[in-house]
Parts: structure tokens; C-alpha cells; sequence
């Protein structure tokens, strides 16, 4: 089967369906209590074309799969309706930030820069968690805004947030599996989207990653996936391809 289409996305949650019994938003999961034995977490961050997020959020909502889409604050991904219509099919809708990068490394500005988008997300849903992106070609670290502990301490008492997903998760004992660089080994291409981890999980694969998914070998998962990596048509389907070979080849100059 031809891996990062809608039809194999939707043969790993078949088999995770069955597998696992604790699918949780990433809202829910931090609002934990304790946590349980094994959980499967879903992560998307919508980075552009977030037409491709509403056609999996539908995909999950029709399997009653409910996940975590993180939206950047950016003209072409802030869509109103989009983020609407996916929250309003159960799923938890996340701030995507990049403050640090936006603001060329001013931590004063990031915080303000902040503020300002996270008060534009609240006018549509209400927003619980943040992931960062990435920016593989800027040099900031868009975590970094979060060190300073006071900052920090911030995200709950002033901005209403249980948690940002990088630095509030500890991921020792999760698998963290993602299809950054459009492949299943984080070895490959991945800059910044990696965390500390002592499971080892990178495959070959989709076939691999099926099977381990299938034997429910890691009890604790996060699965991140980019909604625009996955195609149905072939057209598409070769043109990201090409795309996501591009800049991972780019990257290797980094
Ligand atoms: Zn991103």
C-alpha cells in the first residue's frame, strides 16, 4: 500500500482503534490526574493547506477518533471556518506558535506577539494547549520563550494554558512517532521536532510502523502527523513527495 495517503492514514488508525483504548486530546491528557498504562496521543500541526486538516479531522471524526490540530497564527492556515468546523467535530484545536522566530529572538516581543494571536484564536474556540513550530530555517528556537521560568509560569497563570506539548510532557517512556521529512525515522531529516525519549522507534517503513502499531508493541504513543504530508490523489501525492525530498535535502546544509 502506498504510504502518506488518506487511505493508509486510515488503515494505522483502524489498527489503532483496536489496539488502543485511550485515545486523548492532548487537553484532556494534561488534565490528567495520573496518567494511565498505555495511551495513544494524536498531534497535528496544520504548517499550510489547512483544507487538508478538515478532510482528516472528517476522516477521524467518522472513526471516532477524536485528536489535536495546532494551528500557526498565519494569514493562509487562521481560517475561521476551517478551525470551527474541525473543532466543531470533536477535536481539540491548539495554538501552533512561532513567536520567537516572527520576532527575530526579542523574548519582550514574542510574549506581546503571543498574547495578541492567542486572544485571535479565543474569539473562535477555546485553546488549552500550544505546540511550537518548527521553522527550520530561522534560528530561533521558539521554545526558548518559554525558559526564562517566570515565562513559563505564565502559560498558566495569566494565558489560561495547561500545557505546551514539547516542554509540559514527559516523553521518556512515549514514543514519540512523526512524519516529519515524510518518512517514519527521525534520524533522517528531523531538526527541532525531536524530544527526549529512551524508546526507540524509527522504522523503515509504514509497513513496519503498521505492524508495531498492530501488536500494540509501545503502550504509550504520540503520534504527530501533518494533515498536509497526505494525499489521496496521485498527482498530489508525487508533487509533495517532491516537495518534502527538496527540503529535506536543504536541510542537510543546516
Ligand atoms: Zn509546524
Amino acid at each position: 500500500m502506498k504510504d502518506f495517503t488518506f487511505t493508509a492514514y486510515r488503515r494505522y488508525l483502524e489498527v489503532v482503534k483496536s489496539s488502543y483504548s485511550n485515545i486523548l486530546r492532548f487537553d484532556e491528557f494534561l488534565n490528567l490526574d495520573s496518567l494511565p498504562d498505555s495511551f495513544f496521543l494524536i498531534r497535528h500541526d496544520v504548517d499550510r493547506r489547512p483544507q487538508k486538516a478538515v478532510f482528516m479531522a472528517r476522516l477521524e471524526n467518522e472513526m471516532g477518533i477524536k485528536s489535536s490540530y495546532y494551528f500557526r497564527a498565519k494569514p493562509n492556515t487562521f481560517k475561521k471556518k476551517i478551525i470551527e468546523e474541525i473543532s466543531n467535530l470533536g477535536h481539540e484545536i491548539g495554538y501552533h506558535y512561532e513567536c520567537l522566530s516572527d520576532t527575530n529572538g526579542d523574548i519582550t516581543m514574542s510574549m506581546k506577539d503571543f498574547e495578541n494571536n492567542l486572544e485571535q484564536f479565543r474569539k473562535i474556540v477555546s485553546i488549552k494547549t500550544i505546540s511550537m513550530h518548527g521553522r527550520p530555517f530561522k534560528s530561533s528556537d521558539n521554545r526558548d520563550m518559554w525558559r526564562p521560568s517566570e515565562n513559563h509560569s505564565l502559560l498558566s497563570t495569566k494565558f489560561g494554558i495547561s500545557g505546551e506539548v514539547y516542554l509540559d510532557i514527559d516523553y521518556t517512556e512515549i514514543a514519540y512517532i512523526n512524519d516529519t521529512g515524510r518518512n517514519w525515522d527521525s534520524s533522517l531529516s528531523n531538526k527541532r521536532d525531536k524530544v527526549i525519549s529512551s524508546v526507540k522507534c524509527d522504522f523503515r517503513n509504514g509497513e513496519e510502523l503498521y505492524h508495531h502499531l498492530k501488536e500494540k508493541y509501545y503502550p504509550k504513543i504520540v503520534f504527530q502527523i501533518h494533515p498536509e504530508r497526505w494525499s489521496d490523489s496521485i498527482t498530489e501525492y508525487y508533487t509533495q513527495l517532491l516537495m518534502d525530498t527538496t527540503v529535506n535535502f536543504l536541510k542537510r546544509f543546516l
